[in-house]
């Protein structure tokens, strides 16, 4: 990140043997060794100062470009992109506070950055719109991902702005029934593979390029830019002010990495003066990170993934090395939450009116648990992000004991009368 005029704007670099790469070379990986890459960008010609004004100053104007909650940032982005990248536009989702939610967490200065609000109802929107730009950009033909449903429904969705066939690889099963709506609505090929994620994305990765697809997985390092600008647009909500604690859920972990290269940057490129503390939160049937971070990370785990969250059912994250950097310079931590603790958060969630679904939920379970073991104190400013919406899983509201509290009546005024009763609502009570 050292500035540098003779470099061009924006190039890549693999993670493992260093090898560069041109900004529009189409390999998902390093050609030399198979690597991940990474984007890296110039440091911006605009000092901190000016360059959080001119973000300031685009978000009421009205080019797409700039209405973006992703393209608004897009010197810290991608700099080199045309006027017209793929893009619905997509961030600009709220940072919610409810008391309750924040007392239930033990913290009261505790925001929810709620992902949810996206165009497709997910954060995977502000890394694919990134994604698909690039596809475009380099004369992709059609795209593929393997998914645990949100890649997929964002993928299909950006695909068919850009006039893109979709092929998406998913679970058989296992994937929650809005998503996998989304995904057939939006005109994407479903494959429901026989295996798990971690078999679906091992499949595709390895046969993307040889059947001419474009690989969107978060392996692909144009999402991650993407998906840094939570952090940006967060940041830019607190007026830069920087929060103590960010905490997220962990699943592939591309979240992960992505947090802490913006953080990185917005610390290296003088827009904020200290770096908050990353919390990453995995459910404990699905937990290869958090044990990795339990023994210092001297060794990457794999498991065999279970838990309610699908959308971090994952035991082999892909992400794993950028995402230990990530860890080690925010000085963060990893914890696992158990599932009940993930459902119990979820209706503290659901219930003030907020909504969300099970795995962005792990989010709010784990500060809970960071400030009931004092890792967290109970002054600190905190901020959770809610990652995807809660239409997502209908299946789970609607389980056995959300079933339960659908009540059939006749239509007559006395039924109605006697179910307003029943619910302690009713004339005479209270
Ligand atoms: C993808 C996803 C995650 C996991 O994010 P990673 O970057 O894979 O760690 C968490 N929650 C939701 C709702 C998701 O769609
Ligand atoms: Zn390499």
């Amino acid at each position: 990140m050292t500035p540098s005029t003779d470099r061009p704007a924006s190039w890549q670099v693999c993670l493992v043997c260093a090898n560069e790469a041109l900004e529009t070379d189409a390999s998902v990986r390093c050609r030399a060794c198979g690597g991940l890459l990474e984007v890296r960008h110039r440091q911006p010609e605009l000092p901190g100062a000016v360059l959080r004004g001119l973000f300031q100053t685009r978000c009421c104007s009205r080019p797409d470009t700039t209405q973006s909650g992703v393209w608004r940032f897009q010197e810290l982005v991608m700099p080199t992109a045309g006027p017209s990248p793929v893009s619905h536009p997509e961030g600009n989702t709220p940072l919610l506070y409810r008391r309750a939610i924040a007392d239930w967490a033990g913290v009261a200065d505790l925001f929810l950055k709620h992902e949810g609000h996206n165009p497709t109802g997910s954060f995977k929107d502000r890394g694919m719109t990134v994604g698909m730009t690039q596809a475009v950009r380099i004369g992709a033909r059609a795209v593929a991902c393997a998914s645990t449903g949100n890649t997929s429904a964002s993928l299909a969705s950006y695909a068919a702005h850009a006039g893109l066939p979709a092929f998406v690889l998913v679970p058989a099963g296992k994937v929650a029934q809005g998503k996998l709506a989304q995904t057939v609505g939006y005109g994407a090929t479903v494959l429901a593979v026989r295996g798990d994620f971690d078999a679906c994305l091992r499949l595709v990765d390895a046969t993307s390029e040889l059947l001419g697809l474009y690989l969107l997985n978060s392996v692909n390092p144009f999402r991650l830019e993407g998906q840094k600008t939570i952090v940006l647009e967060m940041l830019q909500q607190l007026g830069w002010e920087v929060p103590d604690w960010i905490v997220l859920p962990g699943g592939n972990l591309g979240n992960t990495a992505a947090f802490g290269k913006a953080l990185e940057e917005a610390h290296t490129w003088g827009l904020i003066d200290r770096v908050p503390r990353l919390a990453v939160v995995q459910a404990q049937g699905a937990a290869p990170f958090a044990r990795g971070f339990a023994g210092e990370f001297l060794q990457r785990v794999r498991v065999e993934a279970e838990t309610v969250a699908t959308a971090i059912r994952i035991g082999d994250p892909a992400s794993w090395d950028r995402a230990v950097h990530s860890i080690r310079y925010t000085d963060g931590v990893v914890l696992a939450v158990p599932d009940a603790e993930i459902l119990a958060a979820k209706a503290v969630i659901d219930r003030s009116g907020v909504g969300c679904e099970p795995a962005s939920a792990a989010a709010l379970a784990g500060v809970r648990q960071l400030t009931a073991t004092g890792k967290i104190p109970h002054d600190a400013r905190v901020v959770a992000v809610l990652t995807g919406n809660m239409l997502k899983d209908p299946d789970i509201l609607l389980s056995s004991s959300g079933r339960d509290t659908i009540k059939e009546i006749d239509a007559t005024p006395e039924a109605l009368a006697r179910a307003v009763e029943n619910r302690g609502a009713g004339r005479g009570e209270k």
